[in-house]
């Protein structure tokens, strides 16, 4: 599983009381039904595989110490030796920092709790003329500080978790964010495609890390600024809220089959921050490019699954269990399968990241142009050429080190 499960689930309606041109859930490709139910993030399966006995076990608790501890026998396969458990962990050091810095306060910042590691900005506040403006050079600081995309959206209310979880209690704790900030500043890293090429691999794992490391920068960074201009800025990572409806709803991309943000510009190769606040600011509007129709013709990621978590038929409002969203109509993962995998492999899993025909270099004309095509009527033929000549295989960990990415 590459994201939680539930930062797969959910799709987005507006905020209430939003403006006149706020996006609408059916601009943002969004059905969300009168049963729906805010989700706590103690039933984020990561979570419950700390208090739920039904995914709790020995191979789950041997999962997460694999990132802070040497395994006590290195696996002789290719991508699970010591050096790609070294790299993978490695690249995990400054999430983890972040994570365990105010563990003793029932706090773990950037997994379960919004970052509180920013210094006091001054009383007085920048005046805003135009939001618009400041919305240009919001994005434009984001990527001084190194985001590959940055969007904006407003507030809702619906994607913000009922409740936080608290790992020392193992259980729920108050929701922290306050509802008057009324703006939601959406970023994404992308991740290193060499690396996710690899999957299945302790190896892969590094391009996760190294896009959490490269989001925590990010966030840190851009909120200090905000509050440097005299507004309310809280950064937050996995914890607080839902992250895909905001980045739709953000125009970062569209939701995949296998629950994932699809991008235009690193499909669904990316890790997604946001940063709530009330520096006055223009949102965005949801782009499309075609992802949904294409999805609705393939199933790489579902055919391609170990563990057939991912569904093969139409959306639906259908949940597997307690970690998934209730009432949106949506493409949902069984999140318990895909994480038992990954525990019983001793590291994350992104096949369906890597087969996903979205899963290309879009900085070359052949990858653009495929692109273009998946998003036309011609779309069965974009799938007829990515299974002849972008079949999504498996690069050997042992050649990622020898010759690094594939061509
Ligand atoms: S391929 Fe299946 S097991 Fe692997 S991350 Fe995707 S949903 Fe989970
Ligand atoms: S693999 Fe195919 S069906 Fe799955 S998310 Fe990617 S484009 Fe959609």
């Amino acid at each position: 599983m590459t994201e939680s499960d539930s930062k797969r689930d959910g799709r987005a309606a507006p905020s209430a009381g939003a403006g006149s041109g706020a996006v609408s859930d059916e601009e943002a490709g969004f059905e969300v039904l009168d049963h729906f139910e805010r989700f706590s993030q103690k039933n984020d399966i990561y979570s419950r595989a700390f208090w739920d006995p039904e995914i709790r076990s020995e191979r789950s608790d041997r999962f997460f110490e694999t990132y802070r501890t040497p395994l006590k026998k290195w696996k002789r396969a290719e991508g699970f030796r010591q050096k790609d458990y070294a790299l993978r962990n490695a690249s995990w050091h400054l999430p983890d920092i972040f994570a365990e810095l105010k563990e003793d306060e029932n706090r773990r910042e950037g997994f379960l709790d919004p970052f509180t590691v920013h210094r006091d900005g001054p009383e007085e506040r920048v005046p805003v003329e135009s939001p618009a403006e400041m919305s240009r050079e919001i994005k434009h600081v984001g990527r001084v500080f190194g985001a590959d995309l940055v969007g904006i959206t407003e507030y809702d209310q619906r994607w913000v978790y009922s409740h936080a979880y608290s790992r020392l209690g193992e259980t729920e704790k108050p929701q922290e964010l306050p509802d008057d900030l009324p703006n939601v500043i959406v970023i994404a890293q992308q991740m290193d495609r060499g690396l996710i090429d690899t999957v299945p691999s302790a190896l892969s794992g590094t391009a996760t890390g190294v896009g959490y490391s490269h989001d925590t920068l990010v966030l840190l960074g851009l909120a200090q600024y905000v509050r440097n201009l005299g507004y309310r800025a809280v950064a937050t990572m996995n914890d607080t809220a839902l992250a895909i409806p905001l980045a739709i709803k953000a125009g970062l991309g569209e939701y995949g089959r296998h629950g994932l943000l699809i991008t235009e510009e690193f499909g669904p190769r990316v890790r997604i921050g946001k940063i709530f606040t009330d520096l006055p600011l223009e949102p965005d509007r949801p782009k499309t490019f075609g992802v949904q129709a294409f999805c609705d013709l393939c199933r790489r990621c579902s055919d391609a699954c170990p563990v057939k978590a991912i569904p093969t038929g139409p959306p639906s409002e259908e949940i597997y269990n307690r970690s998934n969203i209730v009432g949106v109509k949506k493409w949902t993962v069984d999140a318990e399968p895909c994480f038992r995998f990954w525990a019983n492999q001793n590291s994350d899993c992104s096949i369906c990241v890597r087969v996903c025909p979205y899963n290309r270099d879009f900085s070359k004309p052949a990858a653009r142009a495929w692109r273009w095509l998946a998003g036309t009527p011609l779309r069965r033929l974009a799938l007829w050429l990515v299974d002849q000549f972008a079949p999504g295989q498996r690069v050997d960990p042992g050649d990622w080190w020898t010759n690094g990415r594939r061509p």
